[in-house]
């Protein structure tokens, strides 16, 4: 068996490794629910094994939604990643092809050039020799742009990085001294036997001013020295997220979600984070309202090393900004969320929920208003309009105010508090025996369809508007001039009703779009999320917001969300209006003109009488 002692950095390194994992690993495993176990094992026995492997390929090792997003820092980390994954599977081969009757250790494909220094009678020499070249270039290429990245991270379009913890520190340091070393010895070991191909070869050429013959072997242990210094501080680093958005591939194909608690799957994901920054100039917090400490790269390190502050974990939107561009896919709102009823709702308030709850009343259909469209009359003013003049059997179940969805209070992380008041109002709705529940406000919706576990259909007014435009029950008139539709960020990232109010709107006007709208909407800046942000900053977002929807060209700035209209109307150029508002106008500006007609039909008749 081939050994020499500059290998055990790396060796020690490895083992140190893979055992901390595999400890890690089981720890995860082991405090999963029964449920979730059977799951796991499931999983690997079934056909979910192979969309997981699909993917731990197309986002692990080729980087794909980071390509989309960013082609130079997709080809960064994608030369990084599968750039050094072929170089260990080329290498292996290699190894096997060279001396396939050889007991090969880990080891020996890695320092392949160093116990083979001069393999000119292996037949397929010169095609492994330029291949396993040819992808050092590959990953050297990697560790260049990293290291530009970090130094003018605005060439890649990114006005923010991630500030370095000292493991990650140490942990990059290594990285970026791994390749490069690895180029210096085998380039070395070249000049001295002449084994080395395109690269290694060349450069072993420029370095033949130097003692090759001494430093190859120091060069060998110093690359050793890198690659074991980074395998041990890589569970201490953002690196974890390497082996750890593998499991999370896995664990998902397999059907574990985020709980509405602190799970092994929340572990997951927050160890998934590989603290890229994507998610950090998409926040409007930060570029409007110049808030740059509260992103969500933040907030998981916070968790994750154990640093949460207050402060911070309440002072966002939840506007799913960021959790929409994340190329792992992390449930970041649902772990903030967690993480804000483990710092507010530890101790449940027992006399909570002890409100007077009014009459249920029979109906077909239940119009849910929300305590932001009671901040708002038009918008339920219209609603009940509309539905009296469409025949609707509703019954306004909040038309006394009073009533909350509990969605607020678990924005708050008041969690068990908010389950009380949903058992009260489940009991209300379910003994109504209605078929629908309506609501004006998306967060209202989100709950009622999310948490209640309702017997009935939850309809956001939009899609119930459109449903009574498309059966004839109310008409409407198309009118002159443009308008800007605004998704709110609950009803559109979150629920995905895109269509409906679009459909619904194109009855009556013409719609202009922009490249902020559906998953890309902005948050109009009041989101009852948010605990800390003050009235300028919310300003601030809402001004921006305007000015990129370009609301200033358009005849009305419309929107399908209480808070929203409350906040556009502050600083909008453009008259803001809720979408069941300009259906109660269109409505009755039908009605006139029906009436107008009718009356120009009948007035020559009247004359010929008088
Ligand atoms: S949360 Fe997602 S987008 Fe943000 S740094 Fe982590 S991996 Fe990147
Ligand atoms: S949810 Fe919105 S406000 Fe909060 S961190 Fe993400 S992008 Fe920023």
């Amino acid at each position: 068996m081939k050994f020499d002692a500059f290998v055990l950095p790396f060796t020690i390194g490895l083992i140190f490794l893979l055992g901390y994992l595999a400890v890690k690993y089981s720890l995860w495993f082991i405090r999963l629910e029964k449920q979730a176990k059977s799951k796991v094992i499931g999983g690997f026995f079934s056909l979910k094994i192979f969309p997981a492997l699909a993917e731990i390929v197309w986002e692990s090792l080729l980087h794909r939604k980071i390509f989309k997003k960013n082609r130079l820092l997709g080809f960064m980390h994608m030369s990084l990643a599968f750039g050094w994954f072929l170089l260990i599977a080329i290498g292996n081969l290699e190894s096997r092809v060279y001396e396939p009757s050889a007991m090969n250790p880990p080891y020996v494909p890695i320092f392949f050039k160093f116990f083979n220094s001069n393999p000119g009678v292996f037949p397929l020499h010169s095609v492994f020799s330029f291949v396993m070249d040819l992808l050092l270039l590959l990953v050297l290429a990697g560790v260049t742009l990293a290291f530009a990245k970090r130094i003018y991270s605005r060439a890649y379009g990114m006005k923010r990085t991630t500030k370095l913890q000292p493991g990650d520190r140490i942990a990059l340091t290594a990285l970026w001294c791994i390749f490069p070393l690895r180029l210096l010895a085998e380039s070395l070991t070249s000049a001295v036997f002449h084994g080395g191909d395109f690269l290694t070869g060349t450069v072993g050429n420029l370095l033949s001013f130097l003692p090759a013959d001494k430093l190859y072997y120091p060069a060998w242990w110093a690359y050793s020295l890198s690659l074991g210094a980074f395998f041990v501080c890589l569970p201490f680093s953002r690196y974890m997220h390497i082996p750890t958005e593998v499991v999370l591939i896995f664990s998902r194909h397999f059907g574990l979600t985020e709980g509405i608690r602190r799970t092994p799957v929340t572990e997951i994901e927050i160890n998934s984070c590989s603290r890229c920054g994507i998610c950090l100039d998409t926040c409007q917090l930060s570029f409007a309202g110049g808030i740059q400490n509260i992103q969500s790269a933040y907030q998981l390190k916070a968790i994750r090393y154990n640093n949460i502050r207050p402060q911070e974990t309440f002072n966002c939107l939840m506007c799913g900004r960021c959790e929409s561009v994340c190329p792992v896919g992390i449930d970041i709102s649902n772990i903030r969320m967690i993480t804000r009823n483990e710092l507010n709702g530890r101790v449940p308030d027992p006399t909570f929920g002890s409100q007077t709850m009014p009459h249920t009343r029979k109906a077909d259909v239940i119009y849910f208003a929300g305590c932001m469209t009671h901040q708002t009359p038009s918008i339920k003013k219209a609603m009940t309009a509309i539905m009296e003049q469409a025949g609707v059997n509703f019954w306004f179940m909040d038309e006394s105010g009073g009533l909350c969805c509990g969605r607020p209070m678990m924005l708050a992380g008041h969690r068990e508090q908010a389950e009380i008041m949903i058992a009260k109002n489940r009991k209300m709705i379910l003994d109504s025996g209605a078929s629908t529940l309506v609501t004006s406000c998306p967060i209202c919706y989100k709950i009622f369809s999310q948490e209640y576990d309702l017997n009935l259909k939850v309809v956001h007014h939009t899609q119930f508007l459109l449903d009574l435009a498309e059966r004839q029950k109310i008409s409407l008139v198309h009118n002159a001039g443009k308008v800007v539709y605004h998704d709110p960020c609950e009803l559109s990232r979150d629920i995905r009703i895109y269509d409906e109010p679009r459909k619904l709107l194109g009855k009556m006007y013409k719609i202009s779009s922009s490249e902020y709208e559906k998953d890309n909407t902005l948050c109009c800046g009041n989101s009852l999320a948010n605990f800390s942000a003050s009235n300028e900053v919310r300003r601030k977002v809402a001004v921006d917001a305007c000015e990129k929807m370009k609301v200033s060209e358009a005849s009305y700035l419309v929107t399908s969300c209480p808070m929203c209209r409350k906040a556009f109307e502050k600083v909008s150029e453009a008259p803001v209006r809720d979408i069941a508002e300009l259906v109660q106008h269109s409505i009755q500006k039908n009605q006139q003109h029906v009436s107008s007609s009718i009356k120009k039909i009948h007035r020559p008749a009247q004359a010929v009488i008088g």
